[in-house]
């Protein structure tokens, strides 16, 4: 088993792998197998120190990044031990820990999750209400960097000053107190309490046996304490980051958390690692250049294990539409070049913000070059789909007052704003929830002095009862798991939700309906009882007197989970992906989605100041370290291209990390001229495919028939040396997949 974890490692690699110190930082570049060492360690830890599955927390950037590396431990330690890990994002983990254990510090077993709209709408309306001067986008900014420096309502009230800080100080206590009220928790209350429960009881995390963090870099002052808090029983951490890949800043993220934890644990070993194994010898050394414009930075080592390779290109095209097309045709170009060995899959655009898509995507559109959106207009934002889950949202947690407000007229009832806002008032009055009250108002049980006529009230009494309806079948299946499914179409069907979208979008309320198809089979999904069995596993932590055992018990929140699992989901930006679809969609991603990630082919597009250096952002050295990340994403081909005009039509001037002087010597600038044999090789290669003699045939073929293009053709196929080389993993030795490039160098 050992020889399997470690091999393929090289010696700094497997140090940190096999290493008895309690407490391991891995220092490193990117692409220089951070990630993969610590999936390895974590497999060893299974392996070689009988560490058990569901004592070890493993904490990730993204849910994409959870999944790949639980495949990957999968591999190692087969599918049972692997899905018993607590393995997950900082918000996911805190989760399961808060539904488990919330109880025991006040919060109800029940709570819901606030996202980012509801979040938006209570301090909207708190701002409102009060008439207060301060912008509710700021102050919602602000809750959540308090909250992840671990400053909450109270405590931030006891140190106020000034006058604007007294006005914020009463938005944060007022939200905080609605959320309270609602039942909810938001994202950043995950984190927060998480942390309360941890520090009042500890016991909850004294099985806690190992800790592994990836992209430690990015932690903010709250995940550092959840860190510590996980840790305190044991303290054996490892952590793997690299600073020069700090790009959460703007999200509180502290870097000196790095040296933060020598101080705290002055026994800890640090490991460099210092080859890269990702990129070209030719992208490496121009993203060299750029992080080196740093002067304060320390310098460090990084080798290239590949080849030279083909230098990046930056073009400059006259305007944004011509940028994009221009992107489209290269992508077509290399995939005809390769004989479509390239898939589209192996291509991704990435953005400094997600606004720079919509010209993109229209190219991509209009030439049918399928694609999908990391970061951008999202599944679960679609009107007919954000309706039907504050549906179950409110179902789920009835307390949930900004998803009630949301629907309580969706689809039309006659229950108007202004009877919404009467009831609210009367709830708040109460002291009770705008749910309770709503429903002992429907049911005659309380009467309300809002004028609420005959037609509203057999509105309100619909509403009331298709939440009801839906509490029951959770009630109903008190004894196991409930079938999320079932509630979903109970909801569709009282709604008639396929004729309201029919009435109201006339249009395009086909598209619609099949979105609601497609939530149907997520429900499915989620309801299928092996699908359930497994989420109850993967979730469930033992009984906090019984945490030696492992308790798996049947759980009757299921619809809870496949909420959060959403929430939590669309909060990193991240769509729901079906095995199988993507391999024919190229990816267009923000950089901050796409960190820790790698493709063959990348494209940068929008180099100009303003938009990377952003023209918002306040620290320019993290815009750096941003194109840093973004041009580090890439294996073998890079592009990087500005419009000369932005897309307020005034002249856009290169990025000044592209333009400083020297760095033009690091690209090409009137590409492309990437030779046929090479793209070839690498498209061979990267793929880890031995060429076919038909294949080769292929791209010959695409050779020939590309005449009129400006791709200098330098050479034919080095048929005998593609076919000569050896793609297998030699003897612990590292595959190198762009080493035919240097062999494809012409004959
Ligand atoms: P980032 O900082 O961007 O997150 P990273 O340091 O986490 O990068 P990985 O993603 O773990 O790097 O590895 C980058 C690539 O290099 C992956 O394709 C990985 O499989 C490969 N790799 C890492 N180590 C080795 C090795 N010793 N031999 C061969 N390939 C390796
Ligand atoms: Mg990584």
């Amino acid at each position: 088993m050992a020889s399997d974890i470690l091999k393929g490692l090289n010696r700094a690699q497997r140090e940190a792998v096999t290493s008895e110190a309690n407490v391991v930082q891995v220092l490193a570049p990117p692409g220089s197998g951070k990630t993969k060492t610590l999936t390895a360690r974590v497999a060893y830890l299974l392996a070689h120190r009988q560490l058990q599955p569901w004592n070890i927390i493993v904490c990730t950037f993204t849910v994409k990044a959870a999944s790949e590396m639980k495949e990957r431990i999968r591999g190692f330690v087969g599918d049972e031990c692997a899905k018993q890990l607590k393995l997950g994002t900082f918000h996911s983990i805190a989760l399961r820990y808060l539904k488990q254990y919330g109880t025991h510090i006040g919060l109800q077993k029940d709570f819901g999750l606030a996202d980012t709209a509801d979040s938006r709408a209570i301090v909207k309306r708190i701002v409102k209400q009060n008439e207060l001067s301060m912008d509710a986008n700021q102050a919602r900014s602000k809750i959540s960097s308090q909250k992840a420096k671990g400053i909450d309502a109270e405590e931030f009230a006891r140190t106020r000053k000034n006058a604007e800080q007294q006005e914020f100080s009463q938005i944060y206590q007022e939200y905080q107190a609605m959320l309270d009220a609602s039942n909810l928790l938001d994202y950043d209350d995950l984190l927060l309490r998480c942390c309360v429960l941890l520090r009042t009881k500890r016991e909850c995390v004294k099985n806690v046996q190992a800790l592994l963090i990836d992209e430690f870099q990015d932690t903010n002052t709250i995940q550092y304490d959840l860190m510590s808090l996980f840790a305190q029983e044991r303290n054996v951490i490892t952590i793997v980051g690299d600073p020069d890949q700090s790009i959460y800043g703007f999200r509180s993220a502290e870097i000196k958390n790095l040296s933060r934890m020598k101080e705290g644990w002055p026994d800890t070993l640090t490991i460099n690692l210092e080859e890269n194994y990702r990129s070209s010898g030719a992208i490496l050394h121009a993203a060299q250049h750029i992080i080196e414009q740093d002067e304060s930075r320390p310098a460090k080592k990084l080798q290239a294990t590949h080849t030279f390779g083909l230098r990046p290109i930056l073009r400059k095209l006259p305007h944004a539409q011509a940028e994009a097309e221009w992107l489209v045709s290269e992508v077509k170009r290399l995939q005809a070049l390769t004989g479509n060995m390239l898939q589209k899959s192996d291509f991704a655009v990435l953005l400094r913000s997600a606004a720079l898509s919509r010209v993109i995507e229209t190219a991509l559109g209009q030439a049918g070059v399928p694609y999908r959106m990391v970061g951008g207009a999202r599944f679960y934002d679609r009107v007919e789909i954000k309706l039907l889950l504050d549906y179950l949202r409110v179902i789920d947690t009835p307390g949930n007052s900004e998803a009630l407000e949301r629907i309580i007229n969706v689809p039309a009832r006659r229950v108007g704003e202004a009877t919404v806002k009467a009831l609210a008032e009367e709830a708040r009055i109460k002291g009770s929830t705008l749910w309770s009250h709503v429903e002992a108002v429907a049911q005659g049980r309380r009467r309300s002095r809002a004028k609420i006529n005959e037609p509203a009230m057999l509105g309100l009494r619909k509403f009331v009862g298709i939440v009801l309806g839906g509490r029951k079948k959770i009630e109903a299946a008190a004894d196991g798991p409930v079938p999320v499914v079932d509630i979903l179409t109970l909801v569709i069907k009282k709604l008639s939700f396929e004729k309201y979208l029919s009435e109201h979008y006339k249009e395009d309320h086909e598209t619609r309906w099949s979105n609601v198809e497609e939530l149907l089979a997520q429900a499915t999904e989620a309801s299928d009882p092996a699908r359930l069995q497994s989420l109850i596993e993967e979730s469930t932590l033992p009984d906090i007197d019984d945490l030696e055992q492992v308790a798996v018990s049947a759980k009757d929140d299921a619809l809870s989970f496949f909420l959060a699992n959403i929430a939590l989901t669309a909060s990193s930006a991240e769509k729901a992906e079906k095995d199988g679809e993507q391999a024919q969609q190229l990816t267009i991603s923000t950089i901050h989605a796409a960190k820790g990630l790698e493709w063959p082919v990348v494209f940068i597009p929008a180099c100009y100041d303003g938009s990377i250096p952003h023209s918002r952002a306040e620290d320019h050295d993290e815009e750096r370290r941003l194109l840093y990340v973004g041009m580090t994403r890439a294996q073998a081909v890079l592009f990087l291209s500005s419009p000369q005009r932005n897309s307020q039509r005034e002249e856009a001037v290169l990025s000044t990390f592209l333009a400083q002087s020297g760095v033009s010597s690091f690209f090409e600038e009137h590409g492309p001229s990437i030779a046929m044999t090479e793209v070839t090789g690498l498209a061979i290669t990267l793929r880890r495919e031995r060429p076919t003699p038909a294949k080769l045939a292929e791209c010959k073929k695409g050779l020939d028939t590309d005449e009129d293009n400006h791709w200098p053709v330098t050479g034919e196929l080095p048929l005998a040396e593609l076919a000569k080389w050896d793609y297998g993993n030699s003897g612990g030795q590292a595959t190198r997949p762009a080493a035919v490039f240097s062999s494809a160098s012409i004959t």
